[in-house]
Parts: structure tokens; C-alpha cells; sequence
């Protein structure tokens, strides 16, 4: 785990020195980037944010919204759970959950970084104000997916209680944003038999674990000390948005990383 300060430090200077990933040691300079002409046609690679931060802007590295990968196949015909996305590309996926608090500024900092998050929400926060919720789907692109409609640990509980829980939740979110959830994330990332036969009976594509999570501004791995290509991170919509999407952001450019959407690597497949 890595101080917000260091990370943030380190991240500027990654920011500031054109596209490319910090490198771990000094290195001679590469052609083209010590040029003192800037071309207005480089796009930024960060903008100024809200409260004075800075934020890191990514490139789309092919057209969003085209599927570049089909989810795995289940097994036993239930839908497969999904931990981490098999790429050879340095994308990694951001997935934001619950929608507890409403930031203000999250949509705008979405926007800012050219970013679009997968949203895992709850019925039961999605109805005290459906009309912020969908904005990240029309405004920023973001995919809303299903985390059931009231978050009860699921684990353990009879498959009519589950389905209730999962399908409800994905009937109420296709009636508020007009979409049908493809995605399913159980709470508190717990799961049972009921859980997955409930999610495939609801039509679900797969079932979304992550492999880091980001909490209070700082990025937590499950495995060695950075972001790899193919990692599913988790965080919340909490009062500290900006400090966690931000740190998150930083993350991926010291890492070399481009966030991409998750629904693009997890198309339709039968389980
Ligand atoms: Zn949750």
C-alpha cells in the first residue's frame, strides 16, 4: 500500500512527462518527446478538476462500445464468475458500486478523464434519485449493472429470497436507464450455488469479482505492489469520490495502464 502523497507526487510527474508510463530508472530520451514545439493537436493528458486536483485524461485506444473480447463460458450452465479480464493489452477496468452518496462531481470527473466506469448499484440508492444515476450512462458512457436491490449478504440464502434480490434489481435499473443489466456483482463479493443459478436464470452475462479496490484515496492491490494489465478494481460511490477515482487514475498512468470498459470484454456469451 502506497501513501496518497507519494502516489499523487508520482503521478504528476508521470502526467506531466507526455503520455508515456514514469520510467523506473533514468533512460535516455525517447525521439519526439523533448521537443520544445507542442502541437495543439496533442491531446491533454491531464486537465485541471474539482477542488483544485489534477486529472489524469486517457485516449480511447479503439472505438467503445465494440465488443474486443466475449466472457468466458460457464460451467455446469451457470454463468461464469469473472475475477479478472485475460488481455494482452494494457487495459485494465474500473468499477464503481452501491451509490450510497452522491458526489456532485463525479459525472464531471468521468467526463474530464475521458473515462467510462461500470457502475454496480443498488435498487435501494438508484430510488433516491434515479435521474443522477442515469447521467453516468447517457452523459459519461458508464455501464449500469445489477448488485442486488437491497445488499444482503446473499450467501447462504434460499434461491427464491436471491432471485428476488437479483432480478428485481435488474428489472428496476432497465426501467430507470432503459438498458437491461448484462452484469452482476453480489455483495460484499459473496456468493453461493443459489447465487449464480438466480443471476443465470436472470440473464446475466457473468458474475464480476475485483483484484483491487481503492478506499480513502489509496489504491490497494490484492497482489504485489501495482496495477496489472487485466485488473477489475472496486471502489465506491462515497464522500470521498474525487481523492479515490483520481488516485485510481494515477495509478493506471504510473502503471502504464488504460482504463476501458468492462463491458466491452465481457460480450454476450451462453454460459
Ligand atoms: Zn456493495
Amino acid at each position: 500500500m502506497r501513501k496518497v502523497g507519494v502516489a499523487v507526487a508520482a503521478a504528476l510527474i508521470a502526467a506531466t512527462a507526455a503520455c508515456a508510463p514514469a520510467p523506473a530508472h533514468p533512460a535516455a530520451p525517447v525521439a519526439g518527446t523533448s521537443t520544445t514545439a507542442t502541437t495543439t493537436t496533442t491531446p491533454p493528458t491531464a486537465v485541471p478538476g474539482p477542488g483544485g486536483t489534477t486529472v489524469p485524461v486517457f485516449q480511447h485506444p479503439y472505438r467503445y462500445g465494440t465488443a474486443q473480447a466475449n466472457a468466458p463460458a460457464g460451467e455446469d450452465g451457470l454463468l461464469p464468475v469473472v475475477r479478472r479480464i485475460r488481455t494482452d493489452k494494457p487495459y485494465v477496468f474500473i468499477t464503481i458500486d452501491d451509490g450510497a452518496v452522491r458526489h456532485p462531481a463525479a459525472l464531471e470527473l468521468m467526463r474530464s478523464a475521458n473515462v467510462r466506469p461500470s457502475l454496480f448499484l443498488n435498487t435501494k440508492h438508484v430510488q433516491e434519485d434515479p435521474a443522477y444515476f442515469k447521467a453516468f450512462q447517457d452523459e459519461a458512457g458508464a455501464g449500469v449493472h445489477a448488485h442486488t436491490a437491497s445488499h444482503p449478504n446473499l450467501q447462504g440464502r434460499p434461491y427464491d429470497f436471491q432471485r428476488r434480490e437479483i432480478c428485481g434489481n435488474a428489472d428496476y435499473l432497465e426501467a430507470q436507464v432503459g438498458k437491461r443489466p448484462k452484469l452482476f456483482r453480489p455483495p460484499f463479493g459473496n456468493y453461493d450455488h443459489a447465487t449464480r443459478k438466480a443471476a443465470t436464470d436472470c440473464g446475466f452475462t457473468a458474475l464480476v469479482m475485483w483484484t483491487a479496490a481503492v478506499n480513502d484515496g489509496v489504491v490497494q492491490f490484492q497482489a504485489g505492489g501495482k496495477l496489472n494489465a487485466g485488473d477489475i478494481v472496486l471502489m465506491h460511490f462515497r464522500r470521498t469520490f474525487v481523492e479515490d477515482f483520481v488516485a485510481f487514475l494515477e495509478r493506471c498512468k504510473q502503471d502504464g495502464l488504460i482504463p476501458v470498459p468492462l463491458e466491452d470484454h465481457l460480450a454476450v456469451t451462453r454460459p
